[in-house]
């Protein structure tokens, strides 16, 4: 993981900044790893259940040494487990972007057909498919499963579209997140920005006005955590949203 890291940083910044980059990370990785070594455990991961003094902080804030689950991950998994039940969930979901971290999770619903979707064949996926021109038949989907995926589309309100278009009428349930920042207003770059992991825009908290507009009633959830929980799994309240058809 580390040497494909390091080739895409050498190809999007060039050799010195990527070399200095993984300089920085060998020498933070030995710092957990001593850390994790000497002292006792305070941190945990759900999604895998290590358990260490830190997590890694290199690449992105808390990443667990085992599975490479950050923040948001953990967070999701525990709120997918706890509140939402998924193992109690049946139909079919379509996953878009799916996060290593949380495949044992959707193993555990065995009435739920998941159907993992991404652009590139980076990650294992069942579909080969861009988010805005999807290859289903409409209302065909109980769950759709949709994060930080829409700040890298280039037309975001088509892929909301479809999105729309895809989910079960009545009952199916969208849940979604993107990066959001605290301004008002959603800003667009006019471009995939390289240091920004290829992102077009940063939502603002118009973001459920964005989901609104494509003909969605939504819901701001939260991940229902103490502070004691967020501090053990080392996790950050972000906005997520559970949306439904008009
Ligand atoms: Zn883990």
């Amino acid at each position: 993981m580390i040497l494909s890291w390091y080739r895409q940083n050498a190809n999007d910044f060039g050799l010195v900044q990527a070399t200095r980059l993984l300089a920085r990370v060998v020498w933070r990785r030995a710092c957990v790893n001593l850390s994790n070594a000497l002292f006792r455990s305070r941190v945990e991961c759900p999604c895998c259940g290590w358990r260490g003094n830190r997590f890694l902080d290199y690449i992105e804030m808390a990443a667990c040494p085992r599975c490479d689950s950050h923040s948001r991950h953990r967070a999701l998994f525990l709120w997918l487990q706890r509140s939402y039940r998924i193992d109690t969930k049946t139909g079919t979901a379509l996953l878009f972007a799916p996060e290593t971290a949380l495949a044992p999770l959707w193993q555990t619903a065995r009435d739920l057909q998941t159907c993992r979707i991404d652009v590139e064949s980076r990650r294992a996926v069942e579909v080969l498919a861009d988010i805005m021109h999807l290859p289903f038949s409409s209302d065909v989907a109980t769950l759709i499963w949709c994060h930080h995926v829409l700040e890298q589309v280039s037309d975001d309100r088509l892929a909301l579209r479809e999105l729309h278009r895809v989910l079960m009428r009545d009952t199916g349930q969208l849940i979604v997140s993107a990066g959001q920042s605290g301004h008002s207003s959603t800003r667009e770059f006019g471009r995939s920005e390289k240091a920004l992991s290829g992102n077009r825009r940063s939502y603002g908290t118009d973001f459920n006005a964005r989901l609104n507009e494509a003909g969605f009633a939504v819901q701001q959830l939260n991940y229902n955590l103490s502070a004691d929980e967020r501090r053990r799994y080392s996790v950050m309240d972000e906005p997520f949203y559970l949306c439904v058809k008009n």
